[in-house]
């Protein structure tokens, strides 16, 4: 089989992934309340004799699906792909960020993937990762090791430009709880000690260590408790901080010095504080050479809005993926320049001709990347060793 006939096979998903998007669309469900859209991408691919597991990680909502390519007298190493998908919608604005078109696309690569009867042998594992815009599944999944069999992983996501990301920023965001003793703030203030101030100490310390901080690191707070009433000395406070760089080993440097400010700021003022990560992103390692191979396919494809790739991004939990192993995220236009997730614009769009045509497109320049590297496994090799060799020197 060709590459060119394979890719034309995927048009034969194209109306079945429009339907389960569609479905998915009609039906947002919640990070780790997505049992309908698990539901549903579970029964395509099991009907398709994929092997299926569910709850996977712990995770109710989690899956992964299974198939195995074997070519009898290939004794050649096994090239495992993942390709993963997000299917959680936002509080309130349903799919706003576009994750009801990820799973779909993934139902029609791996059913393309499938049925062409390759030469080369090969295994896909299709991941369903829930919670991406609230508990982050893809890091428990990674903390599992759940991706470890992987040589390359793969995502695709909705955007205004079809390309891919170099970069994301580490991010850990800390929980600190203060505790104080309480007394009556005019008859015996000096009985009490505050919270409060230990968390006020706290933003103070960080603004004074932002002047000895490399460029690339961002730290903002917010106060979630400051004391229930005016005149008690706050017994409890409680804040929220996002500590951000551009790779995991500097972030973690400033981690250590902001948890001794928080220590210092309890010394000065009599307190006690318990710290907790909520959440701990890495960067993006970037996989250039798997890059440029999604690039040309989706140029190949004629998607539309081909732009150059996105430098330097927020954070996210495919970074997580991305960190320990070879990764990309196609992004896929299906709405007009400088409309951005989380938008009505790309609420509104969650549907539309433009919308289903990303879903073939999309598909379609994944298959052609999958043939690449499923027919070159001296390829495969090689982006593995560039993704040591980034992780290394970043
Ligand atoms: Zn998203």
């Amino acid at each position: 089989m060709t590459k060119q006939q394979l890719i034309d096979g995927t048009v034969k998903h194209h109306k079945e992934a429009i339907a389960l998007s569609d479905y998915i669309y009609d039906h947002p469900e919640l990070g780790n309340e997505e049992v309908k859209a698990q539901e549903a991408l579970c029964e395509a691919l099991e009907k398709a004799g994929f092997e299926i597991e569910t709850g996977i990680a712990g995770l109710p909502t989690a899956f992964k699906a299974t198939y195995w390519h074997r070519v009898s007298g290939d004794t050649g190493t096994m090239t495992t792909i993942g390709l993963l998908c997000e299917y959680d919608a936002l509080e309130g604005f349903g799919h706003g960020c576009a994750h009801h078109l990820q799973g779909p696309v993934m139902v029609a690569v791996a059913k393309t993937l499938k049925q062409a009867n390759l030469s080369k042998p090969f295994k896909l594992e299709v991941y369903g990762t829930p919670g991406e815009e609230t508990t982050a599944g893809k890091i428990d999944m990674c903390k599992a090791g759940i991706f470890k069999e992987l040589d390359i992983a793969l995502m695709v996501h909705g955007s205004d430009k079809t390309c891919v990301d170099e970069k994301s920023l580490a991010l850990t965001e800390i929980e600190l709880k203060y505790y104080g003793v309480p007394a009556h703030s005019a008859i015996g203030p000096d009985k009490g000690r505050s919270a409060l101030d230990a968390v006020l100490m706290t933003f103070n310390g960080v603004e004074y260590m932002r002047e000895h901080m490399p460029a690339d690191v961002r730290i903002h707070g917010i106060i979630t408790d400051g004391g229930k009433a005016l005149n008690i000395i706050p017994e409890f406070a409680s804040c929220e901080f996002g500590l951000r760089a551009e790779s995991r080993q500097v972030l973690d440097g400033i981690i250590t010095r902001f948890k001794k400010i928080a220590k210092a700021s309890c010394e000065m003022t009599e307190t006690s504080c318990e710290m907790k990560h909520l959440h701990d992103f890495h960067n993006k390692i970037p996989s250039y050479l798997l890059n440029d191979i999604i690039m040309k396919n989706a140029a190949e494809m004629k998607c539309p809005n081909l732009s150059e790739p996105r430098k330097r991004t927020g954070s996210t939990d495919f970074a997580n993926v991305m960190y320990d192993i070879p990764g990309s995220c196609l992004r896929i236009a299906f709405v007009d320049s400088g409309v951005t997730s989380h938008t009505k614009g790309f609420l509104e769009a969650g549907k539309s001709p433009a919308a289903h045509n990303a879903i073939l497109m999309s598909a379609q320049t994944l298959v052609g990347t999958l043939y690449d590297l499923i027919s070159d496994r001296e390829l495969v090799e090689k982006i593995k060793r560039e993704h040591q060799n980034q992780r290394k020197n970043q």
